[in-house]
């Protein structure tokens, strides 16, 4: 390891809705936050369009815009937000380091980790084309554009039926895509999707591709069991087949669950290590909202002042008892 160059009081890694939430919250308690904003600055809201569901925007407000916003607001508190991608960490000695670009190695007395998720796609050209134009990741994001519509979900788990449900509840139909004969979902979501008269499950069902010029307006789809291809008009195509936590970067150190994201202690944002948070998607697989984000970046912020706060204490009866 290199020399280190610097020395951060409380150091964010991640600039989505949680990462610059804490920024706010930690320059305003005064903890000179330093964010890194990594390869997506403002994250996931980022290839969102409209956002109609963040309270305080009445009249709706674009993903990007809303990031803009977000992060203009951490700069005017006095954050010190920078482009940048942190590249390794080593959490097994105090002050923590990590390393910046593969260039650098920074100090941090605390670290808040805001690397969120990433949505998993299925890879298809047609997808990525018209993703944002009926494409899209996030039923309870974008499920209200497509009210009494026809649209489909492609995805078996717990996150595919929730999604299904919701979207039943808005469009007059919704075409659900399951690629085996069975669902992963738990049992209890499995039977809710099933008794919901306006949902169609199709078994062993691949999807071949998304189809529309500029907007979605239909689906291919080839059943694996008789290899027959059909076409289903469709307005919106929901990809609900996961997502993956931006946390491989800290698996040495830090507690993962079994799909990877970071496990925090219940209530709060304590990570197993002392002095680093986590917030955001990274550590939360159920809501997975820009709200709830936001929420918990505020709680990694209070937590690391506390925590930093406690610190300084501690290592000023240090010093004393050493005068
Ligand atoms: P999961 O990994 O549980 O499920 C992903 C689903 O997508 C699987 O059914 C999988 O199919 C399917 N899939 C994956 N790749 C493809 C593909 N290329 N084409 C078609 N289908 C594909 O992810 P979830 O997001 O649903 O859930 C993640 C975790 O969060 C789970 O533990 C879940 O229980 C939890 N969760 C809990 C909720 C709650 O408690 N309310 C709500 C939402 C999530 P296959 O089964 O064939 O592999």
């Amino acid at each position: 390891m290199s020399e280190t160059t610097e020395r951060i009081h409380c150091l964010i890694i991640g600039s989505g809705p949680a990462g610059y939430t804490a920024a706010i919250y930690a320059s305003r308690a005064n903890l000179k936050p330093v964010l890194y904003s990594g390869l997506q600055p403002g994250g996931q809201l980022t290839i969102t369009t409209d956002v109609e569901n963040y309270p305080g925007y009445p009249e709706g407000v674009m993903g990007p815009q809303m990031m803009k916003d977000f992060e203009e607001q951490a700069r005017r508190m006095g954050a010190d937000l920078r482009w940048g991608m942190i590249s390794k960490v080593d959490f097994s000695q105090r002050p923590f380091k990590v390393e910046v670009d593969e260039e650098k190695w920074i100090e941090a007395d605390s670290i808040i980790i805001a690397t969120g998720a990433s949505a998993k796609w299925l890879g298809l050209e047609s997808e990525q084309r018209l993703n944002g134009y009926g494409v899209s990741a996030c039923a309870v994001c974008d499920g209200f554009f497509f009210k009494d519509k026809e649209v489909a979900i492609v995805g078996a788990g717990d996150t595919a039926c929730e999604e299904a449900l919701y979207l039943s509840k808005l469009c007059s139909k919704v075409h659900m895509l399951v690629r085996r004969d069975e669902m992963r979902a738990s049992k209890v979501m499995q039977e809710r999707v099933l008794k919901t008269s306006n949902i169609q499950v199709y078994w062993n069902s691949e999807t071949l591709e998304v189809l529309g010029e500029k907007t979605v307006n239909a689906i291919k789809i080839n059943n694996t069991a008789t290899n027959e291809v059909s076409e289903i008009p469709v307005s919106a195509f929901f990809v609900a087949i996961g997502h993956q936590p931006n946390s491989g970067m800290f698996k040495d150190y830090l507690e993962l669950d079994e799909q990877d994201y970071i496990v925090t202690k219940p209530g709060t944002s304590h990570t197993n290590i002392e002095g680093v948070f986590a917030c955001g998607d990274v550590q939360d697989k159920i809501y997975r909202q820009a709200v709830t984000a936001a929420g918990s970046g505020c709680m990694a912020a209070l937590d690391a002042e506390r925590y930093l706060g406690a610190l300084e204490h501690s290592m000023a009866a240090t010093e004393n008892m050493a005068q």
